[in-house]
């Protein structure tokens, strides 16, 4: 009986989640429809997993048209607020889960490539960030990086750490409640943020949208001990990657490894969230990875299978943390 109650309880926690590929999506494939259940973080997989928040991020590749690419994505979100207005709603300060029956949504950057490409003026990257920022109405993060290195430092397959475009970047981030991403970055350029972001006393929350850890599953795009306990120690936040590559290439039930790792971190419990990163696998064939995701992490209507499989270990309050609690106090704190 009591198993029951918290088990409906547990049903009916609503869900914030940090990084899903929407927009990129609909760039690729203009006639996708985001009520079609094909992508994962479809709006009705978003409903019927009670995500409060979805956070959709501009990805863009080392690219000469990147930056075009960039602004064109933050006009697609824009688009699809007016055209989908029964669905989503754009996130706001003060955003509490439940303050709206609709999915609240808000935009990011994923790789600074969005903003400019490898040979436009600063001034211009700073021009475009406005634009999009216009667009979009409010962004959560920005990368520097994606995978590859970029002319503000070294993405997660790439050695270099931060150069002296990304300090500029930075620089121009401090005191506009955008935090920087750390989940595509080198190691070397993770630490350089933090460093950097930290001896200027730069006002730039630091999280890592959509990472797991490198503790439990050794891969370039987990993070690293070190690093995760400095994003959790600046309050930051930690979302956990639903991507088979990053969770483990064999056991599914590694993901719950991965949460109680991070909550085994001194204040990990505070950090932790989800960064699922539904994206269209048609558009980024490669063999190597099927199936991307396992069956039990496929779609956004799995958030509470996995709370559920987390057991009896965590408390609900620990996992009302997890689900959403955790980001709506980060955005209590950093945005006004
Ligand atoms: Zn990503």
């Amino acid at each position: 009986m009591v198993e029951e109650r918290v088990a409906s309880r547990m049903e009916k926690l609503p869900i914030i989640d940090l990084h899903c590929d929407l927009l990129i999506h609909l760039l690729m494939n203009p006639d996708a429809d985001p009520n079609q259940r094909t992508f994962g973080a479809s709006f009705p997989c978003l409903k019927e997993g009670n995500v409060g928040l979805q956070v959709m991020a501009i990805y863009t590749p080392v690219d000469p048209r990147s930056s075009e690419l960039g602004v064109t994505q933050s006009e697609i979100h824009k688009k699809l607020l007016r055209s989908h207005d029964r669905d989503i709603f754009q996130a706001e300060s003060g955003f509490r889960c439940g303050q709206d029956d609709r999915i609240g949504v808000v935009a990011a950057i994923e790789s600074a490539t969005g903003i400019c490409n490898e040979e436009e003026s600063l001034e211009n990257a700073f021009k475009n960030l406005e634009t999009i920022l216009e667009n979009c109405g409010r962004l959560f993060y920005i990368s520097l990086t994606h995978h590859e290195e970029n002319r503000f430092g070294g993405g997660n397959y790439s050695k270099p750490g931060l150069k002296a475009d990304g300090e500029v970047l930075l620089d121009y981030l401090s005191g506009k409640q955008i935090a920087v991403d750390l989940s595509h970055t080198s190691d070397a350029l993770a630490h350089d943020i933090l460093d950097y972001t930290y001896k200027k006393g730069l006002k730039v929350p630091v999280i890592a949208s959509h990472s797991n850890f490198r503790e439990i599953w050794d891969h370039p795009r987990n993070l690293t001990e070190e690093n995760a306990e400095e994003v959790i120690r600046r309050g930051g936040l930690i979302g956990m990657n639903f991507l088979r590559a990053f969770v483990n290439n064999d056991q599914p039930e590694a993901l719950l490894d991965h949460i109680n790792y991070g909550l085994s971190l001194g204040g990990g419990e505070n950090a932790l969230c989800f960064g699922a990163d539904f994206f269209n696998i048609n558009d980024f064939p490669d063999p190597s990875r099927h199936p991307y995701y396992f069956p039990d992490h496929e779609d956004a209507t799995k958030y509470h299978q996995i709370l559920q499989d987390l057991g009896d270990s965590l408390s609900v309050a620990q996992k009302s943390k997890l689900a959403y609690q955790n980001v709506e106090r980060f955005i209590a704190k950093n945005w006004n």
